[in-house]
């Protein structure tokens, strides 16, 4: 039972809540983490880890252990426009495809190795202000227990029941955006190049495929629900007609063995902006903002926040600025770092999931090649 008070109560053990789990332990804080779920857990997701994971990794000392979990070496970038034609480039930047039940529990086990608290498994049902501090109720299935602290942050994803509580002003809005992942063996496939992350394309939907290690493929699609209906098979149907390249990767069987899989997906994902602070909660990663997935930076981003967050505490404590300040400081440094590569992202993933915009973009990109590594880079931090 964790009966102290904490500085820091992190919701969320996913890798924005474990990396600042992290980061504000090495400066000194007393942190608790609370996931809801056992790990390892699976999670949409792509599973393409870009050089920003990579670069916080080592910042945290922890590249070199995890080298050790043999994540699959991506140097490659593939775009299949429609049926015919695809733009390809050297990735600029250290890549690794991983599953994410790997690499979340990985994140998760170096914060429990710092001896940092960890609730698991525990849902966070209520976040009570009172006067001297905060209350968090926490769900343990058989039983429910609260924690307290000074701060909480919110790393609990891109939706969550706690943001209709608290009353953020996105959550009764309908993208039609839905997502969906499941994995693939190796043998599923005609034709896979292990070291190249390939973006295939048509109309209301894409999808993302790399290898992830130990023989398997994560496929991963985003498809707009007012133009591609039915369940994963329809929708690797719906792709396989708009997009001979997609076709041709997959054995005769492909749908069959579609079927049997377990399929992870999430529906409406928001794409918007969303509060940053609120009511003394601090938002960070999809919490705090969702990049369109075909950047496969979500993560790096998330990471990258949770090692702001704890920059701009340790300045609250080192200047003793009050609530207040640090929540705009919180915010203005939020939107230097994020704001703009989450909108030329999404500007890009509605461009490519129009097949008319899709087609003149990339023309134009056929006529200046470089213009790809342009995009790719202003995607990313
Ligand atoms: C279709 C799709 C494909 C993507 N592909 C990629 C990709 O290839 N590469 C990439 O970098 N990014 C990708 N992303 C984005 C990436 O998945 C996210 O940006 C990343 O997971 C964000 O991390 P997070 O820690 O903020 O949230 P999450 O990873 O969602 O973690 C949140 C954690 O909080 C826990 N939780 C939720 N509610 C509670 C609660 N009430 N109490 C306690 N715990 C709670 C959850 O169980 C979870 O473990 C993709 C996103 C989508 C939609």
């Amino acid at each position: 039972m964790i009966m102290d008070k904490f500085d820091f109560a992190i919701v969320g053990g996913g890798p924005a809540g474990t990396t600042a789990a992290l980061y504000l332990h090495d400066r000194g804080f007393k942190v608790c983490v609370i996931e809801k779920k056992i790990f390892p857990r699976e999670s949409l997701c792509g599973e393409f880890l870009s050089g920003e994971v990579i670069n916080t990794l080592k910042n945290l000392n922890l590249f070199n252990s995890f080298l050790k979990l043999n994540p699959n070496q991506i140097t490659k970038f593939k775009f299949y426009n429609g049926h015919n034609s695809f733009l390809e480039t050297k990735l600029k930047f250290p890549a690794y495809g991983i599953k994410r039940g790997i690499f979340d529990n990985f994140l998760l086990d170096a914060v429990k190795k710092k001896g940092i608290a960890v609730l698991q498994p525990g849902e966070v049902k209520e976040i009570i202000h009172d006067r001297e501090f905060i209350t968090l109720v926490i769900d343990k299935g058989q039983s429910s227990q609260e924690i307290f602290c000074d701060k909480v942050i919110a790393a609990y994803g891109r939706q969550n029941i706690l943001d209709k509580k608290l009353n953020r002003s996105f959550t009764n809005h309908k993208s039609f955006l839905n997502g969906v992942k499941f994995h693939l063996d190796k043998s599923s496939f005609n034709v896979l190049e292990k070291d190249t992350i390939q973006i295939f394309t048509s109309n209301g939907i894409y999808c993302g495929i790399n290898s992830v290690g130990e023989n398997k493929a994560t496929v991963c699609f985003l498809e707009n629900r007012r133009e591609v209906q039915g369940n994963p098979r329809d929708q690797i149907k719906a792709l396989m007609d708009g997009n001979k390249n997609f076709k041709k990767l997959f054995c005769e069987n492909i749908i069959g063995i579609i079927n049997d899989l377990p399929i992870y997906g999430t529906g409406n994902i928001y794409f918007g902006k969303r509060e940053l602070v609120k009511n003394g909660i601090y938002f960070i990663g999809d919490s705090s903002a969702v990049i369109a997935p075909l950047t496969g930076d979500g993560i790096g981003l998330a990471m990258q926040n949770a090692k702001l967050i704890s920059e701009i505490f340790e300045k609250q404590k080192s200047d003793g600025i009050d609530s207040l300040q640090t929540g705009r400081l919180y915010t203005r440094e939020w939107e230097k770092l994020f704001k703009k590569r989450i909108f030329i992202a999404k500007s890009i993933q509605n461009i490519i999931m129009n097949n008319h915009y899709r087609k003149i973009s990339y023309s134009i990109i056929k006529m200046f090649p470089n213009l790809i590594e342009n995009i790719i880079s202003a995607t990313r931090g």
